[in-house]
């Protein structure tokens, strides 16, 4: 902590969703860490759900998972990715939170009587959450408001916010607001009239952004800026130009650094922290741009068509990319495909990586996948449902266990190789019954993972229901599959691995939410590295 009192920056978004608000939230942490303050990001979602754990990945996206266990939205895997806060399930507040815990002190009278109201029971409530006492002390507390502004759902959040702000001195808040330019071809220009209606429809309920951030296809002119900056009421030099970055998200520390964003924010919350150098940007940029080799992986999954359903694998691949100096092109493979169209697509590949996922759409294909990469020895990572496939597959082709399945999928196999957690199975309700959070796990020396790791005992984040079933362990075993990594608690299978073969490791974990761009997770790092070596 610097001498300073914490300070607060509301992040908010308007006209259009999709904006890229997370990022730009995590990109402006990562540069005000460069700056030497700490920063605390967190977001506000204004749904009903309690977590995102019960909503669809084709609706919602991936579920982000934190140490402590909490599911939470996916930009907290930005936020993770870009800067070094500890990030707690107090980072992620949802109205169905906020609701569920008023509706909690109502029943218990803790309100003595009083008419229950939006304004000031939830927006207390809210309030109480942007500065609490429970998390990290730190110098900036960055909060993302999702949704746009304009919906109905949002307002108690804004309002708490300019409630937050008025109780503050002037230079402890700044509101900083997206919004889009979007490009007209017939009139060959950038239109600023829906930032000019979004940041009416802010200003009309007392919020004045002081920062302004556009997101558009091309550079801003200096009139455009002085039109923007009369027509909003920000200063010009708060016009902050946010165009589509060239190759890769890890731009944009480095774009909004040269429109000066940091400066600003020091500026405007009467800090004094010194310029510090991006080096370690500018490495991760200059190695994303320039690769010195190139290869080919693919991802057999069932939400692939989906940009958001698997983006922390996605972001994990391109960092091992960047550790290993090398372009890595991914193709997205619907697991559904392998079934009715064979296997050649996968001929391709220097790589196959099967990722988490939950329902038996698309099972067989996936098996088919992980019997391509053993048989023809293909570097193969597997994460968490692409674990338990690995095993399936295993147990069926190698162990002769011809009806091998998992429980999930066939609850009456005769060999449920993988089967439900014995305190999952207690469980009646299907929102947050999961195995969720950090765990320890023990490496066995001269297995890939520990390889990787250089280390015998690690700490990774889960999200299952089932396991693989230890009744099968001696009898897997004895036909060559290693158990290179185990819970000493539970004595539960994290890893299994395939000696014989180049590189086949997989995973009950999800080791894609501990990657960051500077510094790759071990596993996947390996992983592209072993493409490389065995590239065809
Ligand atoms: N569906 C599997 C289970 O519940 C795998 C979960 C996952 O891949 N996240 O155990």
């Amino acid at each position: 902590m610097s001498k300073n009192n914490t300070k607060y920056i509301f992040v908010t978004g308007g006209v259009v969703s999709s904006l890229g608000k997370g990022l730009t939230s995590a990109a402006l942490g990562a540069l005000l860490e460069q700056r030497g303050l700490t920063v605390r990001i967190q977001k506000f979602d204004p749904y009903l759900n309690v977590d995102p754990g019960t909503m669809s990945p084709f609706q919602h996206g991936e579920v982000y998972v934190l140490d402590d266990g909490a599911e939470t939205d996916l930009d907290l895997g930005h936020y993770e990715r870009f800067t070094s806060g500890k990030l707690s399930r107090l980072n992620n507040l949802t109205s169905g939170q906020v609701y569920e815990k008023v509706l909690q002190k109502e029943r218990r009278g803790d309100y003595l009587g009083a008419t229950i109201q939006v304004i000031p029971h939830i927006t207390n409530e809210i309030k109480d959450r942007i500065a609490s006492d429970a998390c990290e002390p730190a110098d900036i507390v960055i909060t993302e408001l999702g949704g746009t502004i304009g919906d109905i759902e949002g307002l108690p959040f804004l309002e708490a916010m300019r409630q937050f702000a008025l109780e503050k001195d002037p230079d402890d808040v700044i509101f900083l607001h997206c919004t889009l330019l979007p490009y007209l071809k017939a009139a060959g220009e950038l239109k600023t009239k829906p930032s000019q209606q979004s940041v009416a429809k802010l200003r009309e309920i007392g919020i004045q952004p002081d920062i302004l951030v556009c997101r558009s296809e091309q550079p801003i002119s200096n009139d455009l800026r002085k039109k923007l900056s009369l027509f909003c009421n920000v200063p010009i030099k708060a016009v902050i130009e946010e165009c589509d970055v060239e190759t890769s998200i890890y731009e944009l520390p480095l774009a909004l650094k040269s429109e000066k964003v940091d400066d600003l924010v020091i500026e405007m919350l009467n800090l004094d922290n010194p310029d510090n150098s991006m080096q370690i940007w500018v490495d991760v940029v200059r190695r994303l741009k320039a690769p010195s080799h190139k290869v080919e992986i693919g991802v057999v999954g069932k939400y692939i068509e989906l940009q958001d359903a698997y983006k922390s694998v996605y972001e994990s691949i391109t960092h091992a990319g960047i550790a290993n100096d090398c372009s890595v092109r991914v193709q997205r493979i619907d697991a559904e495909d392998l079934e009715t169209e064979g296997t050649e697509i996968l001929k391709s590949l220097d790589g196959i990586l099967i990722p988490g996922g939950f329902g038996d759409r698309g099972i067989e294909g996936k098996i088919l996948a992980a019997q391509y990469a053993r048989e023809n020895h293909i570097p193969y990572l597997g994460l968490c449902l692409g674990m338990q496939i690995a095993v399936i597959e295993f147990a069926r082709n190698v162990a002769g266990l011809k009806e091998a399945n998992s429980a999930e999928f066939n609850a009456d196999t005769p060999h449920p190789v993988i089967h439900i957690m014995e305190e999952q199975k207690a469980l009646k309700t299907k929102g947050g019954n999961m195995r969720l959070g950090a765990y320890d796990c023990t490496l066995a020396k001269d297995s890939f993972s520990y390889h990787a790791y250089e280390s015998e005992t690690i700490s990774e984040r889960h999200r299952h229901r089932y396991e693989f079933n230890n009744d099968y362990r001696e009898a897997l075993s004895e036909k060559g599959l290693r158990f290179a990594g185990i819970n000493p608690e539970k004595d539960l299978i994290e890893i299994i691995e395939m000696p014989e073969h180049p590189w086949f490791v997989a995973v009950q974990f999800h080791p894609e939410f501990k990657s960051k761009p500077h510094s790759a997770h071990p596993l996947f790092a390996n992983f592209i590295a072993s493409t490389l070596k065995y590239k065809q």
